[in-house]
């Protein structure tokens, strides 16, 4: 897999993608946050409809479920006049044993422009990117990387802390299998925060420290004094059975409750990508309390989507 930073990028600087965030500067994650903040903003005032991306031609190809981030980036299209086509795998000739190079092709052949996709494969995007015309935009590859995700999961907590610098956040459960937990890992501790990851021995990857990271395997430890903890969800989809005895008994060492969240800083953010699964990894008196900020993620996810969309298509011809 190629080095994540050398693949975000716009085009005016010569780079088309985002497949990844691992070895992205700060000074690269900066100023895209900030664009995306413009885009709250212009969101905010219901003028969202621009002619940015009139013309253009953007691909949601999704191999996975998706709620959130698929609808988020056909929202973000749209509003950057974008014609935004939702290519639903389930009915497509992918089904019919298509292989991922001959999708390329056809998707080649249709010009298009903007290509966002999710696959169960991690480096499957990249492998398009290398293929097709168009701009690929990583929504989730296998348990490697969701660079929008950690990307409107940083905004949400710059607006909320004020910085990304100096704040420690724990990053607790599933973490094995979360491509959530790798983008956040690398846009967090390049941009100076302290992060901890929480869970059971069976969901922490092997030498997970080797990415700056302190790792902890009980709750009332890690959580001490965090500035922010983000839960992830069990992905029993990527899970070899075993390793998690079950539901229940997860919750109990693991599930974020009132008491446990106590333990953070006063005020501390409480997130998740979603899905969330209530009474498994999170209680919903804290799902729902004033310290989550999950609504709030979605809301930045369609900013960050319209942003990415914005800086990959500048300078691409039409
Ligand atoms: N929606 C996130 C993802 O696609 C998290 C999850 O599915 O639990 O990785």
């Amino acid at each position: 897999m190629a080095e994540g930073g050398r693949f975000f990028a716009s085009a005016e600087d010569g780079h088309r993608h985002l497949l990844a965030l691992q070895g992205m500067h700060p000074t690269r994650i900066e100023p895209f946050l900030d664009l995306a903040e413009s885009y709250v903003l212009l969101n905010r005032q219901r003028k969202t409809s621009r002619d940015l991306l009139r013309g253009r031609t953007l691909i949601n190809l999704f191999f996975e479920d998706s709620t959130r981030t698929r609808t988020s980036f056909e929202l973000a299209g749209k509003r950057l006049g974008a014609d935004v086509i939702n290519m639903s795998v389930a009915t497509s000739s992918v089904n019919k044993g298509e292989t991922l190079l001959d999708t390329a092709a056809t998707l080649n052949a249709m010009r298009t422009d903007l290509l966002v996709v999710r696959h169960a494969q991690s480096g499957a995007p990249a492998l398009l990117a290398q293929k097709v015309e168009a701009s690929v935009i990583n929504a989730g590859d296998g348990t490697h990387e969701h660079p929008t995700q950690a990307l409107l999961d940083a905004l949400t907590i710059r607006r909320r802390c004020g910085r990304l610098s100096g704040l420690t956040v724990a990053i607790c459960g599933d973490i094995a299998h979360s491509r959530v937990a790798r983008s956040n890992i690398h846009l967090l501790t390049a941009m100076g925060s302290q992060v901890r990851v929480i869970g059971p021995p069976t969901l922490i990857p092997a030498e997970v420290e080797r990415l700056g990271v302190s790792v902890f395997h009980d709750m009332a430890l890690g959580l001490r004094d965090v500035d922010v903890v983000m839960m992830l969800r069990l992905q029993r989809e990527r899970m070899a059975s075993g390793l998690v005895p079950s539901a229940r008994e997860f919750f109990r060492f693991f599930g974020l409750d009132m008491e446990r969240l106590a333990l953070a800083k006063p005020g501390a953010l409480v997130m998740h990508p979603g899905p969330m699964n209530r009474g498994v990894e999170i209680d919903s008196a804290v799902a729902d309390h004033g310290q989550s900020v999950i609504a709030e993620q979605v809301e930045m996810g369609v900013a960050v989507r319209m942003a990415v969309l914005d800086r990959l298509s500048r300078g691409r011809n039409s």
